[in-house]
């Protein structure tokens, strides 16, 4: 699938959600959609439902991918998954830096740099989170933290970082119910599309996640910089996710 800037994406992130048989119900719900209705939108799918979800949007304008990514291209890495298995299952979008990830797992800056590398070298677009915690929030370090996530990514250079998404997600909007207001996002991704400027990556898309549905997404999709929405709970019900890329 051709990513467009112009375009917008939303994204549906499962989590760690799912079975054959809700899975199946859902998915062919959304590859039954009149496309010409709904913006670019794709799901992330925990692996074992991967093959499932392969056979059923095979052929489809629906793009998918993992929710991780292996940063070695192979070896004695239990538990791990390679950039070329995901390859093998159709996948052409993987998250990475997730703050699940990054909070739960103890993922490094460098960690999701390198997870983003092994994701490009086969062609697989890297879906790369930022975002604060609620301490970080309160104690007026936004900018200093996502200055800090976004610049080792934009290490790898402006032209491996053309090839990626960006999404910004306040770690206290995920899952709350609550989200940021629209004005406070675009200003993040304002910060974020300037750091972009810098390395010559203006034009990829940066999404904006943290408690997405249906009836606030409109506002967020009305700001400049804001290019679509990343999406947890709300892609677990058909007629929500649907609700949003209908917008
Ligand atoms: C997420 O999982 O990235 C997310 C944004 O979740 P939710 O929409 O449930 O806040």
């Amino acid at each position: 699938m051709i990513i467009k800037k112009s375009n917008r994406l939303v994204l549906g992130n499962w989590k760690m959600h799912g079975s054959i048989l809700e899975n199946t119900i859902l998915l062919s719900k959304l590859r039954n959609v009149d496309h010409s209705l709904h913006c670019d939108f794709g799901i992330l799918a925990p692996f074992p439902y991967l093959s499932q979800v392969l056979t059923i949007l095979h052929g489809t304008k629906i793009c998918w991918g993992a929710q991780n990514i292996s940063m070695y291209n192979f070896g004695a890495y239990t538990g791990e998954v390679s950039a070329a298995m995901l390859k093998e299952f159709g996948c052409s979008l993987v998250l990475v830096g997730h703050s699940e990830r990054r909070i739960l797992y103890k993922e490094t800056n460098l960690d999701i740099a390198g997870k983003a590398s092994a994701a490009l070298s086969l062609d697989i677009t890297p879906v790369v989170c930022f975002g604060e915690t609620l301490d970080e929030y309160n104690s007026k370090k936004t900018f200093s933290v996502i200055e800090s996530q976004v610049s080792s990514i934009l290490e790898l250079g402006g032209k491996s970082v053309s090839r990626m998404i960006f999404s910004y997600e306040p770690v206290w909007a995920i899952g709350s119910g609550s989200a940021a207001s629209p004005e406070y996002a675009q200003d993040i991704h304002a910060f974020i599309r300037g750091m972009l400027h810098q390395v010559g990556a203006d034009s990829i898309r940066i999404l904006y996640g943290g408690s997405v549905k249906a009836s606030n997404a409109a506002s967020f999709f009305v700001m400049p910089d804001i290019d679509g929405a990343l999406v947890g709970n709300a892609s677990l019900v058909t007629d929500d996710f649907l609700g949003i890329t209908k917008l």
